[in-house]
């Protein structure tokens, strides 16, 4: 049993079943920029809150969600469409929308929506706890630039991925990048225990990096990936990457789990000793003219 702390809290099996729950927001101004389209902050509201279904190996089963909007977002057209976008990537994922609430904010107050959602999974998630010396460290997509290009604003949860990972390779923990690997990797090491080392030079750069330390830091700094992270004993891992359904989401190995705590970035072999990635100021709350 787990909660606060991971991606899902973890409740009482339901029918024999583990069940999850997770709740995420999207605000005007600090996940999507001013006057962002109503349609693109709905399909980013569904789909980070589902990839965190997804670092549990959940089927998405129920959404509930909520709207605070000042009277200029509250108009009909606006609500019509943002409800018509949620309902559509909610139905997408298979989930079931089955309650909401709307309330109006003051003038000039950012829009703020939130969706809770509940999954079911076949067996228990592991959680970030589980990972191992020894361990090799997974992702899959590619990583960076996700503000940058817009990928953000429709992230694609690996729910088919997930669930095919915890039910056939157990890995010894999961979770899902939303934040970024330098801030998320940290996360699952400090809950296991360990430290790890990885090899920016294995990393899975997006489309438009370069595999320099620019590019580097882009894809462990931006964020807003919405992939998965893993560790794997070595020999599963060989096994998962042969995959089908995980080749073709991109799983491939990063590095590798270490005794020693703390997180080490390498490039062609070579330790980076005082490399330290910054990360992407969400510079929303800025109007540029340019
Ligand atoms: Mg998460």
């Amino acid at each position: 049993m787990f909660g606060p702390g991971d991606d899902c809290a973890q409740l009482r099996p339901w029918l024999g079943r583990p069940l999850y729950q997770t709740v995420d927001q999207v605000v005007e101004g600090v996940h999507v920029e001013w006057g962002a389209r109503p349609a693109a902050m709905a399909r980013k509201l569904v789909g980070r809150t589902l990839s965190d279904l997804a670092a549990a190996g959940a089927m998405p089963w129920a959404l509930s969600w909520t709207i605070c909007a000042p009277p200029a977002s509250h108009r009909r057209a606006w609500l019509r469409t943002l409800a018509e976008a949620f309902l559509e990537a909610a139905e997408r994922e298979n989930a079931s929308v089955i309650g909401g609430d709307i309330s109006s904010a003051p003038e000039g107050a950012p829009v703020v929506l939130s969706c809770t959602a509940l999954g079911v999974a076949d067996q228990a998630a592991p959680g970030r706890s589980g990972a191992c010396t020894g361990d090799l460290i997974l992702v899959t997509g590619k990583l960076g630039g996700a503000l940058r290009s817009g990928r953000h604003l429709a992230p694609q949860p690996r729910i088919a991925e997930g669930r095919r990972l915890i039910s056939r390779y157990k890995p010894h923990a999961m979770m899902d990048l939303s934040d970024g690997l330098a801030s998320d990797l940290p996360r699952l090491l400090r809950a296991s225990g360990v430290g790890a080392r990885v090899a920016l030079d294995c990393l899975p750069l997006a489309v438009g990096l370069q595999k320099n330390l620019r590019g580097f830091e882009s894809a462990v700094a931006d964020g807003e990936d919405y992939e998965l992270l893993l560790a794997m004993a070595p020999r599963t891992a060989q096994r998962a990457m042969r995959d089908p359904l995980l080749r073709r989401a991109g799983l491939v190995s990063i590095g590798v789990v270490e005794e020693q705590v703390g997180l080490r970035w390498t490039c062609d072999g070579k330790l980076l000793r005082s490399w330290r990635p910054k990360p992407w100021a969400h510079d929303f709350g800025e109007e540029e003219d340019a």
